[in-house]
């Protein structure tokens, strides 16, 4: 069974290279490259929130998680761009709503 792609869901994926003894895969969709670990996934994520939201540096990221710094900005430039560009932004959504209080709920769906 083919390794489903983490960032597109296509099984076009193929079995990559090794990184650190660690199996790497790359997917023919989007290009690519995941390792079978959903737990890497989530701590990217992790990643890259603290270093955005909480401004957490290279640095502090590395000693928190006592890793290289190296490990840690590869593993939030794994982080998919499509994700970091969907900041949720929910103080223009009251606000579209506060405007527009005649389209009340459905227009909360729609704007998702
Ligand atoms: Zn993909």
């Amino acid at each position: 069974m083919r390794k489903k792609c983490p960032y597109c869901g296509s099984d076009k994926t193929k079995k990559g290279f090794y990184n650190n003894q660690r199996q790497r895969y790359r997917c023919n969709s989007c290009g690519r490259q995941f390792q079978n670990h959903a737990r890497d996934k989530r701590l990217e994520k992790t990643l890259w929130k603290q270093y955005v939201y909480q401004r957490q540096t290279i640095s502090q990221l590395a000693k928190k998680y006592k890793k290289g710094k190296d490990w840690i900005r590869e593993h939030i430039g794994n982080v998919p761009s499509i994700e970091q560009d969907h900041i949720p932004q929910p103080i223009i959504a009251i606000a579209d709503v506060g405007s527009a209080p005649h389209l009340g709920n459905r227009f909360i769906v729609s704007a998702q």
